[in-house]
């Protein structure tokens, strides 16, 4: 089988979030003898642009309304990241130094859409899937199926990915005109709320719709941002895959990112020296526990609730906690964590930006990773903190509530169902408690890090979506 993922983002590519690790990892479990993958997601000024080899595969112009943009697609030529990797390089567009947040990221990543389509159009053979990621390629289905520059397409099935309904890629019906030409007694697959809305037209149009989790898809269907009634519509075309991670990016065990490695066996021993120099960097005391939050900054991940809770848990516990963020985002929020220094200086630190190789140190020295979100899709955070014998301490929601289950129910971390600092403080309570009694302290641990969240397995269960529905199409 041919399967072709598109994106916006693909870890070490380009990354912002979770969404990047789940297209730089899932292809790479997918790819066998039997299966050919190929990632196509847009050339950004990255590092790993500059550091690696590429070769031209294809060249042309994309007609976007009235505009025409020169594009070329660049493969990635030792197939280092285990599938093949495709940059659309559209220069005008994409050739600046971050991801999202600019302008004219409509007619961004609408071209990107349309210089991925002209050129699989072009090729001589014709996937069997598209696999298209959250609403930066949402409107891909849509265009499969109704623009006749696509024809050759229309039998090859779509799939859409939700990993965050928030985004929908709305856009005025003044840029109608930016689509390839169709027959515009379609033109409602592509409407609600009286605006284009990229996300919407893939839930019509697409084969098949997956989020990232079970509860999430419960979720969305009572409330999302207005799209509630259209999933509810398009249930039976839906379901919740639980995302899985690179267990061999994330490996306690030889992750080259941390200071010690460890296992199962020396995770006492391993955690202690890799918190040592995690609270030597960050003038935190090594000897009480620590908590973490490692995000970005916005009020969907509950990060407006951090600057509270700090004040009040150092208030409260002073002299028996530290707590480390490690995130950006929303700039207000930013300062107000920063402010916080002062005050708790030895007890708390922060680091504002995005760091990597911060993150993994992060999981591996932290006793407990704070995961308030008020919105969790599925969370990668949780998984990769168990996996590094880190607790989790989250709210209730999404994929959390589908991956954590309170210590108390003999789970894996603690669990609480507000997003409040009331809530929060309340499990950081029970998590000092907890940390007092080694002996449990450390079977959370271990279950934690026995818990087997690999793409292995998650990733034959795409395989086998993306049968079904091209058998449903071979009978329909
Ligand atoms: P989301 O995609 O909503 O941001 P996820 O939990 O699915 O949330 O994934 C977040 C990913 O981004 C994880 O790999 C996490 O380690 C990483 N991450 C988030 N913020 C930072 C940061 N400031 N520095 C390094 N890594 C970060």
């Amino acid at each position: 089988m041919e399967i072709f993922h598109i994106g916006a983002e693909c870890y070490p590519v380009a990354k912002v979030g979770g969404l990047a690790d789940v297209i730089g990892a899932l292809p790479k479990y997918q790819s066998s003898t039997e299966n050919q993958v190929r990632v196509v997601i847009p050339c950004y000024q990255t590092v790993f642009r500059l550091e690696n080899d590429f070769e031209c595969v294809h060249w042309g112009k994309l007609k976007l309304g009235n505009f025409n943009f020169p594009f070329s697609v660049l493969k990635e030529i030792s197939n280092k990241l285990g599938f093949e990797l495709y940059l659309v390089e559209i220069p005008e567009l994409f050739d600046r130094p971050n991801i999202y947040n600019y302008r004219d990221d409509i007619e961004r990543f609408l071209s990107f859409q349309i210089a991925t389509l002209d050129w699989i159009t072009g090729r001589s053979s014709i996937p069997d899937i598209i696999h298209c990621h959250d609403h930066h390629t949402a409107l891909i289905p849509f265009m499969n199926k109704y623009c006749p520059k696509y024809e050759k397409l229309r039998e090859i099935p779509t799939l859409i990915t939700i990993h965050n309904g928030l985004y929908q890629g709305i856009f005025s019906f003044n840029k109608l005109y930016y689509l390839p030409e169709f027959d515009l007694i379609h033109v409602k697959e592509l409407e609600w709320g009286n605006c284009i809305n990229s996300l919407a037209a893939a839930i019509k149009c697409a084969d098949e719709v997956t989020t990232v989790s079970p509860s999430y898809l419960n979720e969305i269907n009572n409330s999302n941002n207005g799209l509630e009634t259209l999933f509810q519509q398009f249930r039976h075309k839906s379901r919740g895959i639980l995302n899985g991670i690179d267990i061999d990016v994330w490996d306690s065990n030889k992750d080259p990112m941390i200071e010690n490695n460890y296992s199962i066996e020396t995770i006492a021993d391993g955690k202690q020296k890799n918190k040592e120099y995690l609270c030597s960097l960050f003038n935190l005391d090594a000897s009480k526990p620590l908590f973490c939050f490692i995000g970005r900054l916005y009020y969907e991940k509950g990060a407006d609730l951090l600057p509270e809770v700090v004040l009040s848990a150092l208030t409260t516990y002073k002299e028996e906690i530290n707590i480390l963020i490690l995130g950006h985002g929303d700039v207000e929020l930013e300062n107000q964590l920063s402010h916080l220094l002062s005050e708790f200086s030895g007890n708390y630190n922060v680091y504002i930006g995005y760091n990597e190789e911060l993150a993994h140190k992060t999981y591996a020295g932290s006793d407990f990773i704070l995961i308030p979100s008020r919105v969790e899709p599925c969370g990668l955070n949780q998984m990769y903190a168990m996996r590094y014998g880190t607790i989790p301490i989250v709210r209730r929601t999404g994929g959390l509530k589908d991956t954590v289950v309170d210590f108390e129910d003999n789970g894996n971390g603690i669990c609480h169902d507000n997003a409040s600092v009331e809530d929060i403080c309340d499990s950081i309570q029970r998590a000092i408690d907890l940390y007092k009694n080694k002996e449990i302290i450390d079977q959370i641990r271990i279950k934690g890090m026995n818990t087997n969240h690999s793409w292995e397995t998650v990733s034959q269960e795409y395989i086998e979506l993306y049968n079904l529905i091209i058998t449903k199409r071979y009978e329909s």
